[in-house]
């Protein structure tokens, strides 16, 4: 099918799945193989080694190309190691500027792995994206945004940060597992890079570890897949074939994440205990405008502090929930409640994280698709 001329609900479904040639499986086989067989050499049906090709993972790559509106997705086996992958289009000496909130391991590959090898990284708060510029210098190559934001939820404009990438010849990265291509399609916004963790809301059924990358661009698309080709972080067909069929509820689970999402931030909003509720959706949060512009919903990601603000009242209501249930990880039809001070961020050091407004009473919400009394009936009697 000709994906581009559907809209999102209808690719979501049908985008990359063609019927099996030889049996007419409308869903995609696993193809359990590492090699394929030839006719003779080089004579082969466009598969020869299962590192370099598997046509359950092309099958994955073209949706996930269909659904970010872009012309070419890699599957990798995690979300690390998409983000390995694109650090390898470095060298040493190169600078890369960086959104100060992001995930803990993301700043972990930088700071402990890539940092050794001469790459400097500058972690800045993009919230006015023209701090950007302040940090550009000759060896700089690459912008990386996570939006919104883990877990303090800021918005980062994407568009300008494109522009500004454009004008100084920069590859701009954009995370983009908490959004989803749901809510939004950063390289419609001048991205050269979308990433996902497809663990999260991709699959989302917290049932498989996996990562995403998408482009628009022929020439960076060969880069990175003689990357992943050379360095050989690919994922299991199997797994593959779990994202997949993960992204053909994409829609419905969000349109009910964002439902949950916004029905809980106000419950929390209202409770003589929480102190600050962070949540895009709201009117007054500090970056709603930037993230009207260019989300198409908030989603289900909250996070909220207490008014007593120490790591005991925290713990003290993950301790108490019954349908959140206590674990790292996000955007599976299943409720999660978090306490990033020492899980997800505990190799941020303290100093960096309070800096950043990453509080020790801080408590972070994937709000699921249950139903919405069962959720706040669960968090009115564990913050109580
Ligand atoms: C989970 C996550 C990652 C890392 O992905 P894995 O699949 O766990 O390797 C990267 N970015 C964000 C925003 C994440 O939430």
């Amino acid at each position: 099918m000709a994906d581009n001329n559907y809209k999102l609900d209808t690719k979501l479904i049908h985008a990359g799945v063609v019927p099996d040639p030889t049996t007419g499986a409308i869903m995609t086989p696993i193809y359990q193989t590492s090699t394929y067989v030839q006719a003779a050499p080089g004579d082969h049906k466009g598969y020869e080694y299962a590192r370099t090709q598997n046509p359950t993972r092309t099958v994955l790559q073209n949706a996930l190309a269909a659904i970010e509106n872009g012309t070419h997705g890699l599957s990798f086996g995690s979300g690390m190691a998409a983000t390995d992958a694109v650090m390898k289009l470095l060298q040493p000496g190169d600078e890369v500027i960086v959104s100060n909130d992001l995930y803990g391991g993301t700043y972990r590959i930088m700071t402990k792995v890539f940092a050794n090898y001469g790459i400097k990284f500058h972690f800045i708060d993009m919230q006015n994206a023209q701090n950007v510029s302040n940090f550009i210098n000759a060896n700089t190559k690459m912008i990386w945004i996570e939006t919104p934001t883990n877990p303090l939820l800021n918005v980062i404009d994407i568009e300008a940060c494109a522009k500004i990438a454009k004008a100084n010849n920069l590859l701009l990265i954009c995370d983009n597992t908490f959004a989803s291509p749901y809510l939004q399609t950063p390289l419609d916004l001048g991205a050269d890079i979308v990433l996902h963790s497809a663990t999260k809301y991709l699959g989302g059924h917290s049932d498989v570890v996996h990562g995403a990358l998408i482009v628009k661009d022929a020439a960076l698309d060969e880069k990175l897949r003689f990357i992943q080709n050379s360095c050989g972080a690919v994922p299991g067909p199997h797994d593959c074939w779990l994202v997949l069929r993960g992204i053909k509820t994409l829609h419905v689970r969000m349109q009910r994440h964002c439902e949950n999402g916004e029905a809980v931030a106000k419950y929390l909003r209202n409770h003589p205990k929480v102190g600050k509720v962070l949540w895009v959706g709201f009117e007054d949060h500090p970056n709603h405008a930037i993230a009207k512009k260019q989300m198409r919903g908030f989603g289900g990601m909250i996070s909220f502090t207490l008014k007593d603000d120490s790591m005991d009242a925290a713990l003290s209501v993950l301790k108490k929930t019954q349908l959140f249930a206590l674990a790292e990880s996000l955007g599976g039809v299943e409720s999660l409640i978090g306490h990033p001070a020492s899980m997800t961020h505990g190799s941020i050091p303290r100093e960096e994280r309070i800096k950043n407004g990453l509080v020790d009473s801080l408590i972070r919400l994937s709000v699921g698709i249950e139903d919405i009394s069962d959720l706040i009936k669960d968090l009115e009697q564990a913050i109580g």
